[in-house]
């Protein structure tokens, strides 16, 4: 049994607007639960903005020929989540295989939405869609699972069923992904001369002699034992793992283990880079996970055992 009494701050989390309904996470079917994707549905009834929602007590309380409830959310009208249940649910019965989602019993494997529409001569609406978009996202990055575990209910049905109309289920799963992950090809770079991203004392001289700059110079300093680094601000966008690259001039004369920082989401990590060699070019300091915001991300520090001039030139950091 894996319960679900997350689900109503999750989604809340997501902007998703949400309405709980009475003792829902200890309204359940008996039986196994341990979901691993989410499934949409219609249920079949007409809803308007004058009834938004005709289905939620058949959804609650179930039918005389199928017990409640039906479903751990019934998505109404006006795209509010109404959250019914914690647990397992009578929404899918037995699935045959779906993408990763194997051939078994539905009701354990998936956590169901029934969007409230009739999927004959009614469509979902743009708010029941974006919400449903959202809320899977969110309870799919709950459970540890991509977009490809978003599945609809005529695409597990072991009889026929063809719910949810109207709605591309590729185009569902892709817009899903989206937003899991909004900004794929996010790249950033700050150089030395960057406005606003950049910061060193003034112990930090400003040179152009190298020809494999990055940009008009870069900056330089004698290692000293304090704490006196230069930093390289940046917007992340979202917490997750990024790759972190350097690029310094390189010169006999430059320091042979000068330390990037990098502040990552679980604290500093030093990477010692040999910068007499490999200038001019992009080098790769490591992948790391990173908290979202916009602040010091990567330093370059004089604290070094190593010999000769640290330099800090330019940084680039990209999603992955
Ligand atoms: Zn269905």
């Amino acid at each position: 049994m894996a319960n679900i009494p997350w689900l109503a701050d999750v989604l809340r989390a997501a902007g998703v607007s949400v309405v709980e309904h009475g003792d829902w996470r200890n309204r359940y079917r008996p039986g196994s639960f341990s979901p691993i994707g989410v499934l949409w549905h219609h249920t079949a009834a007409t809803s308007s903005a004058s009834n938004p929602h005709p289905a939620l007590n058949v959804c609650i309380n179930g039918r005389s020929d199928l017990a409640g409830p039906l479903c751990q959310a019934l998505v109404d009208y006006n795209g509010v989540f109404h959250v019914i249940s914690a647990g397992r649910c009578n929404h899918a019965g037995t699935a045959r295989a779906s993408g990763p989602i194997p051939a078994g019993d539905g009701n354990t494997m998936l956590i169901g939405w029934e969007i409230d529409y009739n999927g004959v001569n009614q469509e979902m609406t743009a708010a029941q869609y974006n919400a449903s978009l959202k809320a899977t996202a969110a309870v799919l990055k709950q459970l540890g699972r991509d977009s490809s575990y978003a599945r609809g209910h005529r695409e597990t049905s072991t009889t026929g069923k063809i719910d949810p109309s109207f709605i591309d289920l590729n185009v569902m799963r892709a817009d899903v992904a989206r937003l899991m992950n909004p900004t794929p090809g996010w790249t950033s770079t700050v150089d030395n001369t960057t406005a606003g991203r950049f910061t060193a004392s003034t112990n930090w001289g400003s040179s152009a002699y190298s020809g494999q700059r990055f940009g008009e110079n870069y900056r330089f300093a004698e290692p000293v034992a304090a704490s006196d680094a230069a930093w390289y601000k940046f917007a992340i966008p979202e917490t997750g793992n990024y790759r972190v690259e350097a690029w310094w001039p390189a010169d006999p004369g430059y320091n042979s283990s000068a330390p990037y920082v990098i502040v990552t989401s679980s604290g500093n990590q030093s990477v010692n880079v040999d910068q007499r060699a490999t200038g001019g070019q992009w080098r790769v300091l490591g992948t790391f996970n990173l908290t979202a915001g916009d602040a010091n991300k990567v330093g370059v520090s004089r604290w070094t055992n190593g010999t000769g001039l640290v330099i800090a030139d330019a940084v680039r950091i990209s999603r992955v």
